[in-house]
C-alpha cells in the first residue's frame, strides 16, 4: 500500500521530537455527565484505577463511583491476574496503562483510520483494532519504552465475547454515543505479551469528523510511539481549509 500524500498525516510529523511537546487535548468525555473536554477549559481527570475513564470534576468522579466500581476493579485486576509461570510484571501493567493514557488521541485516530469509519461507519460494531506492542523496560526515556510490533483488525467479538463486564461497558458507551448522534464505540485493544488493555472511543457522526482519511496510519502510529512523542495532531480538512488537530 504505497500511498503518496502531498503532506504528512500529522502537522508536526517532521518536527524535532526532542523539543518539549504539548500535551494533547480534546475528545475526552466525562463518563458521568457526558461533558466533552475543551482545549480552553480545565483538564479532565483520569480514574487512577483503570486509567481509562475520565471525569470533568471530582464531583462527577465521586458520583460515578458506585456504578463504575465493578468495571474499574475488573479492568485493573484482569490485567494483573494473568495465570502464567511467574508473577505478572506490575511495572509493565502500569507502563501499559500510562502509555494508553498518554497516546489517547493517537490511538483513537489510528482506530478510526484502521476501521475506515469515515467510509464505513458500520465497521464500528464489527471490528476492533489490535495494537501489539513490544516493551523495552531499560529505555532511559520513559516515553520510549514501547514500540509497535504489529497492528491487526480483529472481530470486535474477540474482545466482547470473552468478557461480559467489558462488553457491558462498551455497550453503555455505545448507547450514550448514539443517543447524541455518534456512530458508536470504537474498540482499540492494546496488547503487550499477555497483558492487554481495552480502550473504548466514542465516535462522532462522520459528517462531524473532519479528520482526513489516511492509509498511512500504521506508519504514523509507529513513528509517534517509537519517538515517544505525545504531541500527535492529525490533519483535518474542513470548510475553512486545512487545520491541524
Ligand atoms: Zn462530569
Ligand atoms: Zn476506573
Amino acid at each position: 500500500m504505497a500511498a503518496v500524500y502531498t503532506q504528512p498525516a500529522a502537522a508536526n510529523y517532521y518536527s524535532n521530537p526532542s523539543q518539549p511537546s504539548m500535551k494533547q487535548r480534546g475528545y475526552r468525555i466525562c463518563d458521568q455527565c457526558g461533558a466533552v473536554e475543551q482545549p480552553s477549559g480545565s483538564r479532565f481527570r483520569l480514574c487512577g484505577g483503570c486509567m481509562t475513564t475520565q471525569y470533568c470534576s471530582q464531583d462527577c468522579q465521586k458520583m460515578h463511583w458506585a456504578s463504575h466500581k465493578a468495571i474499574c476493579q475488573h479492568t485493573s485486576s484482569a490485567k494483573s491476574s494473568v495465570v502464567g509461570s511467574g508473577a505478572v510484571d506490575e511495572g509493565l501493567v502500569k507502563a501499559l496503562r500510562k502509555f494508553t493514557s498518554l497516546h489517547t488521541t493517537l490511538l483513537g485516530w489510528a482506530g478510526f483510520q484502521a476501521l475506515q469509519l469515515k467510509r464505513m461507519p458500520s465497521n464500528v460494531r464489527q471490528s476492533a483494532l489490535l495494537v501489539e506492542l513490544s516493551y523495552r523496560p531499560s529505555a532511559s526515556d520513559p516515553n520510549r519504552r514501547f514500540s509497535v510490533k504489529g497492528t491487526h483488525i480483529v472481530p470486535r467479538s474477540y474482545v466482547t465475547d470473552n468478557d461480559p463486564l467489558v462488553a457491558d461497558d462498551i455497550k453503555r458507551r455505545e448507547d450514550r454515543c448514539r443517543r447524541s448522534g455518534g456512530i458508536g464505540t470504537a474498540v482499540i485493544l492494546i496488547q503487550c505479551g499477555e497483558i492487554s488493555q481495552v480502550m473504548p472511543v466514542e465516535v462522532d457522526a462522520p459528517n462531524k469528523i473532519s479528520w482526513d482519511q489516511r492509509d498511512d496510519w500504521a506508519d504514523v502510529l509507529s513513528h509517534f510511539v517509537e519517538a515517544g512523542r505525545t504531541d500527535f495532531a492529525p490533519i483535518s480538512t474542513t470548510a475553512r481549509g486545512i487545520v491541524y488537530g
